[in-house]
């Protein structure tokens, strides 16, 4: 069932503790957390508790869950202090876009210019 934890997901063991993750940020919904191999000073991923596998899952089955997550970086960013100077909000959708992890999540980088296209 749509949102029900996946006993293959990754990320759905670090929402529940079973995989450890250096948690910066957890309300109901969401958990953030620090990118293992980060590609910005900061560079935190915020994911809802809930599986959905990619953001646009999400918005169709729990659109206020979603609002949630960006919720959630707004308060990541400003937590690290990159909100300021700016930051960059980016869910990678499809491994075409390089999405690796099929469980919905926000990364949120920032910390040193970002150059715009993104590769
Ligand atoms: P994607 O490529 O957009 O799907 O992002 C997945 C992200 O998860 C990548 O940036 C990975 O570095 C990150 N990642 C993978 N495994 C872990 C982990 O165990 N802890 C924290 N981040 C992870």
């Amino acid at each position: 069932m749509a949102g029900e934890p996946q006993a293959d997901c990754l990320f759905c063991k670090i929402a529940s503790g079973e995989v450890p993750a250096t948690i910066v940020r957890e309300t109901e919904t969401t958990v953030a957390f620090r990118d293992i191999n980060p590609q910005a000073p900061t560079h935190v991923l915020v994911i809802p508790r809930a599986h959905h596998p990619d953001a646009a899952s999400l918005a169709a089955a729990e659109p206020q869950i979603l609002a949630d997550v960006l919720a959630e970086t707004g308060r990541v960013a400003a937590d690290e202090k990159v909100d300021a100077t700016g930051y960059r909000v980016v869910f990678n959708t499809g491994s075409g876009a390089g999405q690796t992890v099929f469980h919905a999540h926000a990364h949120v980088l920032g910390g040193r210019g970002l150059n715009w296209p993104p590769g």
